[in-house]
Order: C-alpha cells, then structure tokens, then sequence
C-alpha cells in the first residue's frame, strides 16, 4: 500500500479538493469539477450507454438493478458490513486490476482520510470505514500510471467519481472499475471534531459514527458500547451556521450515478443498499458470489410531508442549519414514531434526494445565485419541482429549457 505526499492544491472557489487541482495540469478541473457547470446526461450516456429514464432512476440515476444487501460475514471494521471494500479486495484478488485507489485513515487522526494506493487484497481491511473530510484522491491516478498500472478501481464519493469520468477517456486505462458510495452532508474533518465534541464528553473514545436510516445516529467506542440518538435529540443547534461547506450543501448527485455500482445503505432497512448500474458492476457483484446476501428492497410510508417539513425548515433556516421547530417534549414522541410511520426503504432514499434536491436550489439562490444556471442540472429541477421549487429565468441555461 502507498499513501503519498502530493503538490499543493490551486486555490479554487467551490472545490473539495478532489486531488485534479494537484495534478501536472491543474487547468483540468475546468473540465472535470462538478461544481462548475457538469453535465449528467452527456456523462450517463458515455459510462452506462444511456442516461437516465423516468421512475426511480429520476431519483437514483441509471440502474440495472437494486438490492438490499449484506455481506453474509460482515467485515470487522466496516462501516456497515463491508461490501465496497470486498468488491475492491476481490478485483485485486482475481488480477482483474492492478491497484485500487481508495482513503484510509490518518496515522495521526483516525478521522482524517488519506488517499491510497492498495495492490494487495488484505489491505483493503485498512481502507474499511468511513471517515469524514476530503482528501485528494484522483492524484493517486498520476501515482498509477508512474508505476505503469493500466488496470485500476476507484472507490470514491460523488465529486470525485464525476472529475474521474470527465478524465477518463484521457487516462490511457486498458480497464476502469469504479465504486461508488453515495455522499451528502460531508464537512472538513476539523469541523467533525467539534461535532464529536458536542457528542461526548470523551470525543477521542468515539470510534465509529453513522446517520442510520432508521433516523438515528449511532456511535461505538474504543472499549466496545454503542450509543444510539435520535436524529430529532442531536445537538445541532449548538453548530456554527457554517458548519457544512457550501460545496456539501449544493452538489447535486448523491446517489453517485457515474459509479459502475453505488454501494450505500439509504434503501436497505438496516442492511446495505447496491445499485448496479452497468455491466461492469454486474460482474462486481457476482464476483462476490454467496459472499453477499441479496434481498428485494423494500418501501413504505409517505414521503411528501417529511421532506415539505425539511424544505420549510431549510428555507426558514436562511443558509443556516435547518433546525426543525418543535418544542422539547414532543421531541422523543416524534423520534419514537419516525422509524415507524416515516418514509422506509426505497420511499426513504427518495426522500433524502429530494431534500438534497431542495437543498441545493435554496442554498446557491441564497449564496451564489450566479452560479445556478451552469450548476444546477435538469434533474435537480425535475426531481424538486414538486415541491414548487421552479427554476426563474435566470437560474437554467437556455439550451437546458425543456
Ligand atoms: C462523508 C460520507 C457521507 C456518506 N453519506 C451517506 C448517505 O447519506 N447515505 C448513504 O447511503 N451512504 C452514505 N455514505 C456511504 C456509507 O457511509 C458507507 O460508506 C457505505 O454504505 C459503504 O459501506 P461498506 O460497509 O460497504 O463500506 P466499507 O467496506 O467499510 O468501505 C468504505 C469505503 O469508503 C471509503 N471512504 C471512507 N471515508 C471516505 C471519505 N471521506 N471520502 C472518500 N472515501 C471514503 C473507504 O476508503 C472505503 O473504501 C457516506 C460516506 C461518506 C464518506
Ligand atoms: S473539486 Fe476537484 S475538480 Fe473541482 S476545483 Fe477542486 S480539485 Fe478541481
Ligand atoms: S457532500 Fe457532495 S460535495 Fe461534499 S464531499 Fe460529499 S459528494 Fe462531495
């Protein structure tokens, strides 16, 4: 494993520092950043041969097929059972690929991700979690083809998987795999810190943490307790205004629609959510065989008000954190009856696009509304539009109009 020094990043407006601005060319994020002025439906096309159609793919981009999964032995410090990273250790197992570009923790802080470069199949255990901030991994791909690999994997999160596809076809790759997990509501790791602070009084015995989807946040320590705490019981109020960058706030793929396979958990209920998108993450997922349990994914509940509540909340928040107005008391009633009456499954994962959907349109027309009509695309439009969220005529380009 290899997890090298890079250049200095270019100053850039809206970047998360996905590792092109540290490239021999730093130009190319001109081309390959999302938050400039991408294009979806041009990159769907040329990844998966077509892009999006209606239904659920509105939501969750091209697919062929979706599943709630776990890995039937899940993998001791996974962040759910482990299925991105065993993808990853099989394709470096069967020499489908020479090396896997991938985070792994910090030596110093276990919070910190730090891109590297893995050849054998056991050190995809170290690259196991998630840890939350940026880190620069597509400088890896220069790191690659130094050693001359032709055959790679990526795992990355979606403002890294789309500059990837954007620098794809100049990258002289004889084979490209790519897994891809969904993101939202990432922030810097320094800023995780203090929300861990707020979490405990112990921060540094915090050894796992994750938005679950049965709205709860669960935490595990080093000497092995678990905590869980209601989304509603968090102390957000107490974060600066802030605290997540306007990047996380506005980027507009969350379900990572230019991975070959999206390996999540919103839709799984409790177990992971695979979305297979292509042929290649077809052959991914049978390479794992009975490694992984496949199940129908299911949904139920309602979405609307839940995510009219968030849009209401966003608004009234002015590009603060949307604090939901509710008085003390009626916090635990309403956390115990989320799990049980809320949108679940597939109905869950519908809601939480939209509201990043929403997310996106209400922040950038607050903070850089200039922006809108090269950043925001079509189907960020289509999917908010049933919550009145319409583009004015100076957020859409004219081509874009339908
Ligand atoms: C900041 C962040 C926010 C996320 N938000 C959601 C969400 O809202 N909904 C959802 O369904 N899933 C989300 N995910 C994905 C989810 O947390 C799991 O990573 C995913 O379900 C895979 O679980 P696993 O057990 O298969 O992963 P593992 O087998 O444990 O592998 C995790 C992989 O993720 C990589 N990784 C960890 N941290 C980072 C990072 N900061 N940047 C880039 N790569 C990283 C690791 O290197 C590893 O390859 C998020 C991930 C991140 C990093
Ligand atoms: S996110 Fe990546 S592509 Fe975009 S400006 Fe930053 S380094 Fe460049
Ligand atoms: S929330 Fe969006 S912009 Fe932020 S790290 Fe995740 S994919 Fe990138």
């Amino acid at each position: 494993m290899k997890t090298p020094a890079f250049r200095d990043p270019a100053p850039r407006g809206l970047c998360t520092d996905c590792g092109v601005s540290r490239m021999a060319d730093p130009s190319a994020c001109g081309k390959a950043c999302q938050f400039i002025a991408p294009d979806y439906p041009g990159l769907e096309q040329a990844v998966h041969g077509r892009a999006r159609g209606g239904g659920d793919e509105t939501f969750f981009g091209p697919f062929r097929s979706m599943h709630r999964a776990r890995m039937a032995a899940p993998q001791d410090g996974a962040q759910w059972t482990g299925i991105t990273t065993s993808l990853a250790a099989d394709l470096l197992a069967r020499d489908k690929v020479q090396a896997v570009l991938t985070m792994v923790p910090d030596d110093t802080d276990v919070w910190r991700p730090r891109p590297a470069m893995i050849t054998d199949p056991s050190d995809m255990a170290r690259a196991r979690g998630m840890r939350m901030g940026y880190a620069p991994l597509l400088a890896l791909l220069e790191e690659a083809q130094a050693e001359g690999f032709t055959r790679l994997a990526v795992i990355g999160i979606p403002c890294q998987i789309y500059a990837l596809r954007q620098l794809e076809a100049d990258l002289g790759l004889e084979r490209l795999y790519v897994i891809g997990t969904p993101c939202s509501d990432n922030t810097t790791t320094e800023n995780f810190h203090s929300f861990l602070a707020l979490l405990d009084e112990e921060p540094g015995s915090i050894t796992y943490l994750e938005f679950r989807a049965d709205y709860k946040v669960e935490l595990r320590y080093a000497d092995g307790r678990q905590r869980l705490i209601p989304f509603l019981s968090l102390p957000i109020s107490d974060l600066p205004r802030d605290f997540f960058p306007l990047t996380c706030r506005t980027c507009v793929d969350y379900t990572n629609v230019l991975a070959d396979i999206t390996v999540g958990y919103m839709a799984g209920e409790g177990d992971q959510w695979v979305v297979v998108r292509n042929a290649r993450g077809a052959e991914m997922l049978e390479g794992l065989g009975d490694r992984v349990v496949l199940s129908e994914p299911g949904s139920a509940g309602k979405r609307a008000s839940a995510v009219k509540g968030f849009i209401a909340n966003t608004a009234r928040a002015a590009g603060g954190l949307p604090l939901r107005r509710m008085p003390d008391w009626l916090r635990p009633i309403v956390s115990w009856l989320q799990p049980r009456i809320g949108p679940r499954g597939l109905e869950f994962a519908r809601a939480r696009v939209e509201m990043k959907a929403a997310e996106t349109i209400l922040h950038l027309r607050r903070e850089e509304p200039a922006k809108m009509k090269n950043m925001v695309p079509e189907h960020v439009w289509k999917i908010a539009a049933p919550y009145d969220l319409t583009p004015e005529e100076t957020e859409q380009h004219p081509e874009k109009e339908e």
